[in-house]
């Protein structure tokens, strides 16, 4: 007996390096009109590393600067808490001891060091709580955080009960295929790919051009890329997101498909997900949409 053409297609899919874990999922990949996919960890490698650190309160040297930040990204599950902490044990900083982790996705992380109230995270989330007229420290972070978001780093504050202390400054490869499986995703879908990113929106432009896409959408809180996803499925669209965080666990949920990069992926990330690549390569996924389709016309 022949294998029916969808549990064949699933069969197929593993050999590309994609665990597909039904046969319903392996139709309805096929049927993906528009693929979304997520920047760190997706169309960047997901090892980021700390290029600079900045002062910007004379307070802290810049050593003492990472070795705080570090001490609190010590139990973060995000690629820019291993770039931080991977330096800082570069550097063999002993780490002062943090309590009382909370992590608040697609914004950053905080823990009390001492008596103090230690956050390392986005520059969205530092802006926000600036009313009133600046300090010279804040004035200085955002000058930093413009020139770092300007050349296309990820910029990410630290602040010490709510006042910013440095500015680290970090980056992130580009997949070397990504502009290729960007290329065949269009071919396959017959539509562009689209970037929802909760990085900033210079870094995510910067890294869109190399890849071509042309449709960006940054700064993006979780809830925020499900609203993303939904609104191109109100407009009649089926999305497929291809993602890696815990952040992009929603989006993931929310989409026709949802798509993990197996390598970095979260366990989160992985259960919500329909399919895992588990290849370490994004050609991955225009390889198995074809594969669905197919099995589709084989099956009608
Ligand atoms: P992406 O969509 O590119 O995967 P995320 O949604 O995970 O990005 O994160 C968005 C932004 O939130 C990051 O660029 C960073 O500024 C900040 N952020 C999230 N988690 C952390 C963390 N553990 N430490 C520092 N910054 C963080
Ligand atoms: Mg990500």
């Amino acid at each position: 007996a022949t294998m029916p053409p969808l549990l064949a297609a699933i069969a197929n899919a593993g050999r590309h390096g994609v665990l597909v874990k039904s046969a319903v999922v392996m139709e309805r990949l096929g049927a993906t009109t528009r693929v979304a996919f997520d920047k760190t960890g997706t169309l960047t490698r997901g090892a980021p590393h700390l290029a600079e650190i900045h002062s910007v309160d004379g307070t802290f040297t810049e050593a003492e600067v990472l070795a705080l930040a570090a001490a609190v990204e010590v139990d973060s599950e995000h690629p820019v808490a291993a770039a931080i902490v991977g330096a800082a044990r570069a550097d063999r900083t002993t780490l002062p001891a943090a309590e009382g982790f909370a992590a608040e996705p697609g914004r950053g992380v905080s823990a009390r060091i001492g008596a103090h109230r230690i956050a390392v995270g986005s520059p969205v989330a530092l802006m926000s709580r600036i009313d009133g007229v600046p300090t010279t420290a804040e004035q200085d972070a955002c000058v930093v955080v413009d020139a770092l978001q300007e050349r296309g780093f990820t910029a990410v504050v630290v602040t010490r009960d709510g006042g910013p202390i440095g500015v680290l400054g970090i980056t992130d490869q580009l997949r070397p295929e990504a502009s290729v499986a960007v290329e065949l995703t269009s071919r396959v879908t017959g539509t562009a790919p689209i970037l929802l990113t909760g990085d900033n929106r210079r870094a995510a432009n910067l890294l869109a051009a190399q890849v071509g896409i042309s449709d960006t959408q940054a700064e993006l809180l979780p809830h925020e890329k499900v609203d993303a996803v939904t609104a191109r499925q109100a407009a009649g669209e089926r999305v497929a997101v291809v993602g890696d965080g815990i952040n992009d666990a929603p989006a993931l949920a929310a989409a026709d498909v949802g798509i993990a990069m197996g390598g970095a992926g979260s366990d989160l990330t992985l259960q919500t997900a329909d399919a895992v690549v588990v290849r370490d390569d994004l050609t991955a996924v225009p390889a198995v949409i074809a594969l669905s389709r197919r099995a589709r016309r084989v099956v009608i």
